[in-house]
């Protein structure tokens, strides 16, 4: 009776031990699977991750960059100054206002100051209709005849002292051209 018990426990011991090695075997493989599977996505999507953003950091450096030496030009009046006077020259040495605000994408304020700035150092002057900005380095002054009566205009060498129309007399002028 006593030997029987014995074996009922062994058999009942063994029967446990190879649940147990079962199921870690079985935990095991599922574990190892799980972890692959996982393994792949979390692979792929650092990837993808890793391509997007490589890229965007690529594109965000480059427009921080662009950003950075922008705001440095627009905060340094000696820069935006170069600016300005480059604009000029592109426009055949007139500027207004508006035009330095649109083509260098700054304030009133900002185009004001700097404008103001070159007057004051000589780079451009007032247009005649006060709406505009000459930068002479960039134009050629042209010198004529004006009648002081009758407003006609003639070249230099065209005319006397006198106008051809009406006979006053005739003083000489010039205009930015
Ligand atoms: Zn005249």
């Amino acid at each position: 009776m006593i030997t029987g018990g014995i074996l009922l426990i062994v058999v009942f011991a063994v029967m446990i031990l190879a649940f147990v090695i079962l199921a870690t075997v079985i935990m095991k493989a599922v574990q190892s699977s799980v972890r692959q599977a996982t393994h792949q996505i979390a692979n792929k999507v650092v990837d993808k991750a890793l391509d997007v953003g490589s890229k965007e950091l690529i594109k965000g450096a480059y427009t921080v960059g662009k950003m950075v030496q922008e705001e440095m030009v627009k905060s340094d009046p000696q820069k935006m100054g170069t600016e300005v006077t480059k604009l000029a020259k592109r426009n055949k040495g007139e500027l207004t206002l508006s035009v330095v605000m649109s083509e260098l994408n700054i304030s009133r304020e900002l185009a004001e100051k700097t404008l103001e700035t070159l007057l004051r150092q000589k780079v451009c002057i007032e247009g005649e209709a006060g709406e505009s900005y000459i930068f002479p380095g960039f134009k050629d002054k042209k010198k004529f005849k004006v009648c002081e009566y009758c407003d006609a205009e003639f070249e230099l060498g065209a005319v006397g002292d006198a106008c051809p129309s009406c006979g006053a007399k005739l003083k000489t002028s010039s205009r930015w051209v």
